[in-house]
């Protein structure tokens, strides 16, 4: 049986990934969401099991003792894990899977799995002068917060040349920005 593909999704914070991901959830039929495993906080409106599942640190270090992780990292202070029985499952059906997923992770997954069973998106959403007011907006952060969230953003910026597709959200297109996704997601199915 044909393998399914794994569809990687970067961005930096700010780029409107998860909307994306959101309304293609929505509108492309088969396209499993992979819940990776997280030691951060929930924040209001998510859900266990359905944005992330929530773990302690010691269940998560127990969990990557176990290599319960196809890839593990840590962000912001908190780890970040893809489960591998999520990801073998989806694949050997021959399903198209996705997540939303930092470069480091992306740079671990390359190294792992066969060229012909992931994609990765890029999603760009303009420069960091852009970005920024898009940050602000979501509640108060830092100077030194705020610094942090660049350096990551280098870092995020630097992978677009490497990743598969690039997908432009810019300020007031989002319509057409979910639309181009939408389409993207369906050509890796094809
Ligand atoms: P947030 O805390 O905002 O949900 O996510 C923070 C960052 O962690 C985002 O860039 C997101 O893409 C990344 N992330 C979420 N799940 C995983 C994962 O399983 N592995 C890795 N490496 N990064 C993840």
């Amino acid at each position: 049986m044909k393998r399914g593909t794994y569809i990687l999704v970067v961005g930096p914070t700010g780029s409107g990934k998860n909307t994306l991901i959101n309304a293609a959830r929505e509108a492309v039929p088969g396209l499993a969401f992979a819940v990776s495993a997280t030691t951060r906080p929930m924040r209001e409106g998510e859900v266990d099991g359905v944005n992330y599942h929530y773990i302690t640190r010691e269940e998560f270090m127990r969990r990557v003792e176990a290599d319960e992780f196809l890839e593990w990292a840590e962000y912001g202070g908190n780890c970040y894990g893809t489960l591998r029985s999520e990801i073998e499952t989806a694949l050997s059906k021959g399903n198209l899977i996705l997540s939303d997923i930092e470069v480091q992770g992306v740079r671990l997954i390359r190294e792992k799995l066969p060229r012909e069973e992931y994609a990765v998106v890029y999603v760009d959403a303009g420069s960091w002068e852009n970005l920024v007011p898009r940050i602000l907006a979501r509640g108060h952060m830092s100077a030194e917060d705020l610094e942090k969230r660049h350096q990551r953003y280098l870092d995020e910026a630097s992978f677009m040349a490497e990743a598969d597709y690039v997908v432009e959200n810019h300020d007031g297109k989002l319509d057409e920005a979910i639309q181009e996704f939408i389409a993207v997601v369906r050509k890796i199915g094809e």
